[in-house]
């Protein structure tokens, strides 16, 4: 188990980082440290918690230069990587403003008028946090800053294809003590996070649907929540009536935004049958513009794949679309640079739902389009996927979107824009069907599921229950 793991580099290809999981003794271990510790932080109270996340975000503040080297060097990009790291800090600094209004217990009469409500809650002592490589620091920390506020303590196991970036955040957690004996953060792969499983009281989950799946039968045996945020393969769906040069836009940020890699990236695109062609030539244009990042990470937005494994998925679905009819309108295939394997925004259109590249999540950024005639179609369509994560609708009016959002099966909509959730954390919302199961990491509700609600029930008056014998 503590064998060391080889992390390959997405610009060069070669192994120049290594990772040693910890021995099940070793976790074990630290999770009963981590236990002992969480007594003491919950019972510290909110302003103790926030005071020590503060200290946190000063910390990485200093180590923000160190934190992006080791993403830019992760993932190969960099802008995103400026953006992980500073919407960490955002996260930090909304998440400790937002908290003592959520966890504040309440009082309340009851329909018995000699029985008083007491509602209040307690945190799951021991988190357990399993995140994916495509936005490493950011899908780590997103359930982990509420459910260090709720009172938990937690232990986050990154992706090994990605965790260079677990050093400098292991020095901010270390120069905050009060922190450090509540939050570890182990490296490890696929046998780390099961045993991870066999220790924790909740599990908050980022990754494939087949992981997902392994994940919430491991805690089912055990009881406990599974928290699953799952893959996607989002739909968008432009109205004749849209505004054709947004649309396009925000469509290719949508899709292309890390290169493709995002559970939340738009993945099919439907388009009505009368600016098809215009739309089509529109976003070829635009996708077109946009440049690798090479020679250097500032030559352009898109970045390498950065899991290789991914880039044969990506070929084989391009395979399949082009075998099957489809049009390549720009990019297509995988490039090789300097070991580095790329791909540019690719623009399909004569796809259809016997093409992989329209049912199954493609992580690339690969824009199929295909036309519709009706409304009932374009919804017909957009639904016609085992994923439900989120969508985008574009419209000339926003009644006409948002009667079409009532109708898609997923969690987040965005209205005349795309991707909203990526840079937008404030509203609830629940994947659908495969996408995931267990409340949502966004609003209010992200603090609460890592609070189980108890109630004390208090008689007020010393009189017979007319109920009792
Ligand atoms: P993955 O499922 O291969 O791995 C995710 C994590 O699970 C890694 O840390 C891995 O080491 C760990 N793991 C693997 N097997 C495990 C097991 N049996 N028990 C416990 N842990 C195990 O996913 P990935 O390839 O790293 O990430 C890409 C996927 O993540 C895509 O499907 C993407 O859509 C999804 N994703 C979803 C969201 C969301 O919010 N819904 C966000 C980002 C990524």
């Amino acid at each position: 188990m503590n064998q060391a793991i080889a992390v390959r580099n997405p610009r060069t290809g070669q192994i120049d980082h290594w990772i040693t999981p910890p021995s099940v003794e070793t976790l074990t271990t630290q999770c009963q440290q981590l236990r002992q510790g969480q007594r003491q932080w919950s019972e510290a109270g909110l302003a103790a918690r926030i005071a020590a996340l503060q200290a946190w975000q000063e910390a990485v503040q200093e180590r923000r230069t160190e934190l992006i080297r080791a993403l830019v060097a992760d993932t190969g990009r960099l802008s995103v990587s400026v953006l992980e790291v500073d919407s960490f800090l955002a996260s930090l600094d909304r998440w400790c403003r937002r908290a003592p209004e959520l966890l504040q217990d309440t009082e309340q009469h009851t329909a018995i008028p000699f029985i008083r409500l007491h509602q209040t809650a307690v945190p799951y002592p021991l988190v357990g946090i399993i995140s994916p490589w495509n936005f490493p620091l950011l899908l780590a920390t997103i359930d982990l800053i509420p459910a260090l506020l709720a009172g938990c303590a937690a232990v986050v196991k990154p992706s090994e294809i990605a965790p260079r970036f677990v050093v400098p955040l292991q020095q901010a957690i270390a120069a905050v003590p009060a922190l450090e004996s509540v939050l570890a953060v182990v490296t490890g792969a696929a046998e780390t996070g099961a045993q991870l499983i066999k220790q924790v009281d909740a599990v908050c989950f980022t990754g494939s649907v087949a992981t997902g799946r392994q994940v919430a039968a491991a805690a089912a045996r055990r009881m406990i929540p599974a928290f699953l945020e799952l893959g996607g393969k989002d739909p968008a769906v432009v109205l004749a009536s849209a505004d054709l040069d947004l649309a396009t836009s925000a469509i290719l940020w949508g899709s292309v935004v890390n290169t493709g890699q995002s559970c939340l990236s738009i993945e099919r695109i439907y388009v009505a049958a009368p600016i098809f062609a215009a739309f089509v030539d529109l976003l070829t244009t635009k996708a077109q513009a946009l440049q690798l990042a090479y020679p250097t990470v500032e030559s352009g937005p898109i970045g390498p794949i950065i899991a290789a494994r991914q880039a044969d998925v990506i070929t084989a679905h391009l395979a399949d679309a082009i075998a099957k009819g489809a049009i390549v309108h720009c990019g297509g295939k995988i490039e090789t640079w300097d070991g580095g394997l790329w791909c540019r925004p690719t623009v399909l259109t004569q796809v259809n739902h016997s093409m992989l590249v329209m049912t199954e999540e493609t992580f690339a950024p690969i824009l199929p389009v295909m036309s519709f005639t009706t409304v009932e179609e374009a919804i017909a369509l957009a639904n016609a996927s085992i994923y439900g994560l989120s969508a985008a609708v574009f419209a000339g009016s926003e009644p006409a979107a948002i009667a079409i959002a009532a109708q898609l099966e997923a969690g987040a909509i965005s209205i005349n824009d795309a991707a909203l959730t990526a840079v937008m954390h404030e509203g609830e919302k629940q994947s659908f069907k495969a996408s995931g199961l267990g409340g949502s990491r966004m609003g209010a509700a992200a603090l609460k599921r890592f609070m189980r609600p108890k109630a004390y029930l208090v008689k007020t008056q010393a009189i017979a229950d007319p109920w009792w014998f």
